[in-house]
């Protein structure tokens, strides 16, 4: 009799074993159906074979095979492990994330075609769009979806746009509308609906290697500088500012590795950057890439899936943190751009895993090296390669000799002071817009608040709604007329009087990126001004169509918030406005200024043209911080040098590690109770490295109030026991009947 170990999706950890019946034909990374606790089935994943048959437990058999060849590849079963054990997570969590749900489907249904939905030919002109929306005026609701599905599809832009984009009826959907709503539509006959094949997209037409650019001459020093450390190091830092053409430099190490027939994994940190980066791969690289990010529908992510691990795989993957957990066969190259980026961290649900690292050990596993690309180095990284444990290779021009920005900084405290403030616009910033506008050049404003402001307040009394299951204030979204929570996402009615003392004055405080758009529309009615945030990006073509409108100068005023700040390169740009550092530089976090200074510096890459200086006006109430200078004078090794001297006397990474504990529960005096006692368990064995229990910042999200220890570790101490240890104490406070829905989990390495 042989024995499976079997991934399940379980939140519990480890794995569990099944015997195998004779006959049955199984092998590891194959998909097996078994029963598991009350006679429930599960999709299992085997992740070994072996004969040592269990003592304590009668093995129950497993009941189906679903698969005759793997569709997880050993590696990719090592990397899960690897991830499971450092995040300390259970496998099952990896597997969920891992892997599409259409694979995940018990049954092996998954979908060949999606529905999409287009305007009928017959109302496809200007005037015939006037009518549809006249007739739907008695029926508010079809008007809205109808009114949507025209921004999504690029139709309200008749006459500007040559091309509209395809949406499928479920993109419409998720914008808040029912699926009556829009079936009304159809029967209307103002929409129809048409089944596309999905998946077999074909990205890219033949590959067209003549399109490389040659490279200059610091350039190619450069190049050759990696080739070089790759030869003694697996992973290389390329540090160079902003455009100063490292991705050009990436295109040539791809072509290489694919001419030794090598996979490449390129990486961006969100999916916006993949868009542009897309078309720019595209043109060299044709066919042989695919892309893969969790904004593709399920059924393209199985199609990928299933294409890598058949003969004929994409040879260049593109994609967000996700596609670091596909199968590959022969990969030779990880790039990982704009590497300092946070969002390649995880943070909610669990795996809480860094894309970077789990890049770093999935390169390990073949041989594969390793490059990290940025215009601002995360502090440990920089610190790698500083102390030579990563190569470093530093460009420091940009290309053609372009100056980077002149950057001024706005003492916005004194302006106030002085009432020259218009909003939250200085008159510089203001004139140097106007002039830009009027030269036929484009502007970027960065504020990193969505909604229309950040909190509303009784002028009377000082009240302020908060949300119900959350300790913060609510955002007041104008456009939507509503009030929303950012922790839980629940939305609330605006107030029309404050219910504490009945006054009717209710103001809005702070700015957020609708707030900035809507003065602006004031102040430059002719601009041709576009948002990007969260809310305005919520389908994959909203992003497209915010990015190609800029980028082709249909609109020539872009706000955003940090979505703007990376990678996107735009050719007109000549002045950006950052309105308020001080959002940033007060987050209370040991990381804050390393945080802030890269969304400065990165924001302010945008700006400057071939052939012309960029200007950079950055707001601030403290011009006079040290880290405000160092933006000013583009002097990272000055930023690197004071924080990597406060973090080492602080016992902060990269020096120290960090593991955060979070506790949660519904009631607030059981979860008090649970931190202390998790304290005390924990500080028997790592006595003064724990700290606290304390009340983060928000205290309560979702209903579920919250406590956090923190763990600081030494080099050198022995992490397999640091995790026995924290799983120990974990087991140990979950068998407490008091703490019985309790939740705990840890962030290992936490940003
Ligand atoms: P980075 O990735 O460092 O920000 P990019 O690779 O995006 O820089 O380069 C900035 C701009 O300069 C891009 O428009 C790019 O096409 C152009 N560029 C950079 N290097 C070259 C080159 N060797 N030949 C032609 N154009 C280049
Ligand atoms: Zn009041
Ligand atoms: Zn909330």
């Amino acid at each position: 009799m042989s024995y499976a170990d079997i991934i399940l999706p379980v939140p519990l950890t480890g794995l569990f074993t099944y015997a195998v019946p004779d006959g049955m034909s199984v092998g590891i990374g194959m998909r097996v159906l078994v029963t598991f606790g009350r006679s429930k089935t599960y999709l299992g994943i085997v992740a070994r074979l072996h004969n040592d048959k269990p003592k304590d437990y009668q093995v129950k058999p497993i009941s189906q095979v679903m698969d005759a060849t793997p569709i997880i590849t050993d590696n990719q079963l090592k990397l899960w492990q690897w991830i499971a054990d450092y995040y300390m997570s259970p496998i099952g969590e990896v597997y969920k994330a891992a892997l599409p749900s259409g694979l995940k489907a018990e049954d092996g249904y998954r979908p060949r075609t999606e529905l999409y939905i287009q305007l009928s030919p017959k109302f496809r002109s200007e005037q015939a769009l006037h009518v549809a929306i006249d007739m739907l005026q008695r029926a508010p609701k079809q008007l809205k979806a109808f009114l949507d599905y025209l921004e999504l599809s690029g139709w309200d832009q008749l006459g500007q746009t040559e091309e509209q984009f395809e949406i499928t009826r479920d993109e419409l959907i998720n914008q808040g509308h029912t699926l009556q709503s829009v079936n009304a539509l159809v029967q209307r006959g103002v929409l129809e609906t048409y089944d596309k094949e999905v998946g077999r997209l074909n990205f890219g037409g033949d590959p067209h290697p003549e399109h490389i650019k040659p490279l200059s001459d610091v350039q190619q020093e450069a190049f050759n500088q990696i080739q070089f450390s790759f030869l003694q190091k697996n992973v290389t830092l390329l540090h160079g500012v902003t455009s100063s053409g490292k991705t050009e430099i990436y295109i040539h190490l791809i072509q290489q590795a694919l001419d030794k027939h090598q996979q490449v994994l390129y990486l961006l940190p969100e999916i916006a950057l993949t868009v542009q980066m897309m078309q720019r791969l595209q043109r060299v690289f044709g066919n042989r890439l695919g892309i893969y990010h969790s904004k593709y529908s399920d059924a393209e992510r199985v199609e990928i899936w299933q294409k890598q691990l058949s003969k004929h795989p994409y040879d260049v993957i593109l994609g967000a943190r996700s596609a670091v957990l596909l199968p590959f066969q022969n990969l030779g190259l990880i790039i990982v751009d704009e590497e300092h980026v946070t969002s390649y961290k995880q943070q909610d649900p669990a795996p809480r895993y860094h894309a970077r690292s789990a890049a770093i050990m999935l390169a390990q596993m073949y041989g594969a090296k390793t490059l990290l690309g940025t215009a601002t180095p995360s502090l440990e990284t920089y610190h790698n390669a500083k102390t030579g444990k990563y190569g470093l290779v530093e460009l420091f021009q940009r290309y053609k000799g372009i100056q980077l920005p002149d950057i001024q900084v706005v003492d916005i405290k004194d302006l106030q002071h002085r009432k020259m403030m218009n909003g939250a616009f200085s008159p510089l910033l203001l004139a140097k817009t106007r002039e830009a506008l009027e030269r036929g050049e484009q502007v970027i404003y960065f504020q990193n608040r969505r909604g229309y402001a950040p909190m509303i307040e009784c002028k009377q009394c000082g009240w302020v709604p908060h949300c119900q299951h959350c300790d913060v204030s609510l955002t007041l979204h104008r456009n939507m007329n509503q009030l929303t929570c950012h922790y839980c996402g629940y939305t609330y009615q605006v107030p029309t009087e404050c219910p504490a003392c009945g006054g009717h004055d209710l103001i809005t405080k702070g700015y957020g990126t609708e707030k900035i758009e809507d003065q602006l529309r004031d102040i430059f009615p002719e601009a041709r001004i576009a948002r990007m945030d969260l809310d305005t990006t919520r389908t994959r073509n909203a992003y497209e169509r915010i990015i190609s409108d800029f980028s082709a100068g249909r609109t020539n005023l872009l706000i955003g918030t940090q979505m703007i700040s990376k990678g996107l390169d735009f050719d007109k740009v000549s002045v950006v406005g950052i309105l308020n550092a001080d959002n940033m530089l007060n987050y209370p976090d040991f990381r804050a200024y390393e945080q802030a200074y890269m969304m400065m510096a990165q924001v302010a890459g945008r700006a400057g043209r071939k052939g012309k200086q960029g200007l950079v006006i950055l707001q601030t109430k403290s011009p006079t911080l040290p880290v405000i200078q160092q933006v000013v004078q583009n002097d990272y090794a000055g930023l690197y040098r004071s924080l990597i001297a406060e973090r080492q006397h602080f016992h902060y990474p990269p020096y120290y590690r960090l593991i955060y504990v979070y506790l949660k529960h519904r009631s607030d005096a059981v979860v008090e109770s649970a931190g202390i006692e998790m304290g005390s368990r924990l500080r028997q064995w790592f006595s003064a490295r724990v700290l606290g229990p304390d009340k983060p910042a928000i205290a309560k999200v979702k209903s579920l109030s919250i406590r956090k220890l923190v763990l600081k570790l030494e080099p050198g101490i022995g992490m397999v026991d640091v995790r026995k240890y924290l799983a120990l104490a974990q087991q140990q406070m979950l068998q407490d009947k008091r703490y019985s829905s309790l939740q705990i989990y840890f962030d290992v390495d936490p940003l």
